[in-house]
């Protein structure tokens, strides 16, 4: 191949459910170029900050390469063998049940469905879950009521063509940010188009909204019950479709009535005014294209199940189900959470969409052949972590996830793991919070290396295809449960010997005695070739063998059955609910976690990428500034947050945005950025007592303002050893990393303490203001910068973003040498401030200069100067807000 030729790959982003087709194009040079696949029907050539950013995280840097055994490398065939001796072992003292898998909707739909085999099939336990259960077991549950099936009803182009859009417990501009750019395009087409957001956060998603309800957090069931209430009164009711196709409508009707006693009275108890509540009602009910979108924000309940099911109950009410344009939508939170509810990836699935019937337990025992079926569900996430902390289950495998950073009371978690005879740990990355408790470490593929499938959230299923080699001894998920599974005794079950092959005995098996009777078909694909899969286009499920396999838009339900016995859908009752811990005067805040625009779960790939840690570049708590006087915190403030269960830091960010009474702290940072920053430690794990999924969000907390005696911060090409701080956080700058530092005690000697810190060869420059409490430091080797340190009493720090681009310096000059001893950039390097615009870089303070001197009024000339705003579009929300502010 010539030097200017490339190879394009089209595969999909592993981040988020909305599955973008991605084109990656890896050039002679090894420069890897990644675009937005225009063919793709998720994105249609779009994408968000981090796919644009994918190309940037495929380094090796941080990677486990080899089998290790307590910290020893090992072969292959020692860990191997070591694993299914050790299962064996265990199964025969305590029985198939002391053995757990916790696996994740980070693997591929290959990778499950051996692993979900093995468990249920051949260990003859239902004990495997997935993380998938912390982010929509609630929707499947809630769809599994209503329709007798986990059927997802709508497809992306339903979004565009909806006249109501409400949106409810989801900052789909930042969780699902290329759907959010198809909405603001498709109103932007059709202006009348109306978008609903329900939240107790004004979140970026707000700035398409025609209404935004500031619903008091977990009012949903109620919001719900009075819209399904007002329905029926303003005679929306679909009478034909209820008869025909529902049951339970009378019963459903009389719960939500004991919500919905009047307009005011749910108003009241949602947090809302009456007029704005009566809206929604009034809109939704003379709009018959209109779709709900719920997310995290709903299912992420100790009632999550209620609330889908709150969600549904109108939408069945009114027939605005299994047409173009209507339905209720989940968006799910994983790149293939959706593959692993197809292959039965949660402790109560069995497979296939089949569950723990008898007669689902035989047509897969059959199909299998296996001989120890497991015929009663497994444990959910929060009970499989409690039963290895008593001591039921012996061994644990951690399959892609890392579960002491996700889980609710990370630390009680923690302390299962550390007392577990046997945890194995398959990831890519070597040091995680959850690798350092592992007894075996297994190397696995990462994005770009490993093929197989994803299913979206629109239940399109697309290609990951590797265009990587493998790195060391790194191998595929699936292979490696595989060759477990064949040394524990199951070779002939166990004889995949690629992804195509899984694929095929998996689309086999959701033909199985099916004769429609079951949603999930993939018949018309079980004898595809491994040419014809390597070649498979993005298509949506059901595919029976009747269908023509192209990538259009299935609508489900078009012909009004449901997936239950009669084949009618179920009206759920459902109640509100407040059976979970309340704030009191020692915890007087709510707690709502979630994510950044920027950032993907504990950060093991975007933390690699600085201009995507630039946007927060720590962990923050968004407060209401009302709440921030009563609490002594001002904006940027070191605060402490304290619940039942633990006790971080983040950093103050005042906004009227948040709720008062409420805060909201992100769920990404970990130990591997942060010494105090994960807010999991401090979630109550208490879950829906139908899905099993955690109450994220909704913790009750403390605050007040962490007391530090000082301040700082290091940037270092190096991490040091160990960071002596009572509170540290790490972040990739462009040049160097940035470990921002404080500690409640003063520290007398700096200098024996810097060079304790960086032992490396090289000259240290000093000023250090003893009274005033600033010590400043550089250490500088061969003309170069290798290390530096700010150090104040209070805030005041120079910016950091010019002394990161000195480490790129050949040659230190004098100027600089005093630039960086006061803390005073040259002229010429004024700071950009924080990132806005991820895609092209463009710092606050450069967009704030732009619109003072430019004098810009929009958006779009602030992209036609600088380019902020014209890739994905994420940063639109906040360049409004900045046009609003600017130069005031
Ligand atoms: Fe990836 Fe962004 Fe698309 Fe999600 S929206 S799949 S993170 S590019």
């Amino acid at each position: 191949m010539s030097q200017s030729e490339t190879l394009v790959t089209h595969t999909t982003c592993p981040y988020c459910g909305v599955g973008c087709g991605v084109e990656v194009s890896v050039q002679d040079d090894k420069r890897f170029i990644v675009k937005g696949d225009k063919s793709h029907p998720a994105n249609l050539g779009r994408l968000c900050s981090k796919g644009a950013a994918l190309g940037e995280t495929l380094d090796l840097e941080g990677r486990l390469l080899h089998p290790e055994i307590h910290g020893e490398q090992v072969s292959w065939d020692h860990a191997l063998n070591k694993i299914s001796a050790s299962f064996n072992d265990i199964i025969d003292k305590h029985g198939p049940d002391a053995i757990a898998f916790y696996v994740s909707g980070q693997l591929l739909t290959e990778d499950y469905y051996v692993a979900n085999k093995l468990m249920k099939g051949f260990i003859g336990s239902a004990n495997i879950d997935t993380n998938s259960r912390l982010c929509m077991s609630s929707s499947v549950a809630g769809h599994k009521r209503a329709f007798g099936s986990d059927t997802v009803p709508c497809s992306y182009t339903d979004l565009e063509i909806a006249d109501l859009v409400v949106l409810t417990g989801s900052n789909t501009a930042w969780c699902h940010p290329v759907l959010f750019q198809r909405l603001r395009q498709a109103k932007k087409n059709r202006p009348q188009m109306r978008i609903v957001v329900i939240d107790p956060r004004a979140t970026e998603t707000c700035d398409i909204a025609d209404l935004h309800l500031a619903i008091n957090a977990g009012a949903d069931i109620t919001l719900f019950n009075g819209l399904l209430i007002h329905l029926q009164q303003a005679g929306k009711a679909d009478q034909d479709f209820i008869a025909n196709h529902t049951n339970d409508v009378d019963a459903c009707l009389t719960s939500a009535q004991t919500d919905a006693a009047s307009l005011e009275q749910v108003a009241k108890d949602c947090g809302l005014s009456p007029q704005d509540t009566n809206t929604f009602y009034q809109w939704f009910a003379e709009t018959e294209k209109t779709i709900t979108v719920y997310s995290q924000g709903v299912n992420q309940w100790s009632c999550g199940t209620d609330k889908v099911n709150a969600i549904i109950n109108c939408h069945l009410l009114t027939g605005r189900i299994g047409k173009a344009g209507q339905g209720p939508f989940s968006f799910t939170g994983q790149p293939n959470a959706m593959g692993g509810r197809e292959v039965g990836g949660l402790a109560n699935q069995l497979a296939a969409h089949m569950d723990f019937s008898t007669e689902h337990i035989e047509t897969v025992k059959t199909f299998w052949d296996a001989p120890n079926i497991a015929e009663q569900p497994g444990l959910k996430a929060v009970d499989m972590f409690n039963a290895i902390a008593s001591g039921q289950i012996k061994a644990i495998w951690i399959m892609a996830t890392n579960p002491l950073v996700s889980m609710p009371e990370a630390d009680t978690v923690r302390q299962s793991l550390e007392q577990c005879e046997l945890v194995i740990v398959s990831d890519c990355v070597k040091r995680t919070d959850t690798t350092e408790l592992a007894d075996i470490l297994l190397p696995a593929l990462a994005w770009g290396e490993k093929d197989g499938t994803v299913t979206n959230s629109e239940r399109r299923i697309s290609r990951q295809r590797k265009f990587l080699t493998e790195p060391g001894e790194a191998k595929a998920d699936w292979w490696i449960v595989n060759e477990v599974a064949k040394r524990m005794g199951f070779a002939e079950a166990f004889d995949f010997d690629s992804a195509d092959s899984i694929w095929r005995e998996h689309a086999s098996l959701s033909a199985a005695d099916n004769e429609q009777q079951r949603d999930f078909d993939l018949s018309g694909l079980q004898n595809i070739s491994k040419s014809d899969y390597d070649r498979l286009q993005p298509v949506q499920w059901p595919c029976p063998g009747n269908r023509n396999i192209n990538n259009d838009s299935v609508q489900m339900f078009e012909n009004r059955r449901f997936f239950h016995a009669d084949q009618k859908a179920r009206f759920i009752p459902v109640k509100s609910c407040d059976d979970f811990p309340k704030t009191s005067i020692e915890y007087p805040l709510v707690m709502n976690t979630g994510r950044v625009r920027d950032q993907w779960h504990s950060m093991t790939r975007t933390g690699k990428v600085a201009r995507l840690s630039n946007h927060f570049s720590e962990p923050f708590i968004e407060i209401h500034p009302e709440d921030a006087a009563r609490f002594l915190v001002q904006e940027n403030d070191l605060v402490t947050i304290n619940s039942q269960h633990g006790t971080m830091h983040a950093r103050a960010l005042v906004s009227d945005k948040q709720k008062k009474g409420n805060v909201f702290i992100p769920m990404h940072w970990n130990r591997m950025f942060a010494n105090g920053g994960n807010v999991d430690n401090l979630v109550n794990a208490i879950t829906d007592p139908v899905s099993g999924q955690p109450q994220f969000k909704h913790t009750p907390v403390s605050i007040q303002p962490a007391a530090m005696a000082w301040q700082g911060f290091i940037l270092s090409n190096q991490q040091p050893a160990k960071l002596p701080f009572s509170h540290w956080v790490k972040q990739k700058k462009q040049q160097a990393y940035r470990f921002s530092i404080a500690d409640d005690k003063l520290i007398n000697d700096w200098n024996s303490l810097a060079k304790a810190l960086f032992p490396q060869d090289g000259d240290w420059i000093e000023y250090h203001d003893q009274s005033n409490g600033y010590y400043r430091a550089a250490l500088i080797n061969n003309n170069k910068l290798v290390c530096c340190i700010y150090i104040a009493s209070d805030n005041s720090l120079p910016d950091d973003q010019w002394i990161d681009s000195i480490f790129n310096e050949e040659t230190l000059s004098p100027n600089t040498r005093i630039n960086l001893l006061s803390g005073q950039p040259p002229v010429s390097m004024a700071p950009a401030g924080k990132t806005i615009c991820a895609c092209f870089n463009v710092g606050l303070n450069t967009i704030k200069e732009a619109i003072v001197n430019q004098k810009l009024t929009t958006t779009d000339q602030i992209g036609e100067l600088l380019k902020a705003g014209t890739n994905c579009g994420s940063c639109l929300p906040e360049l409004k807000e900045i046009l609003k502010t600017a130069g005031k």
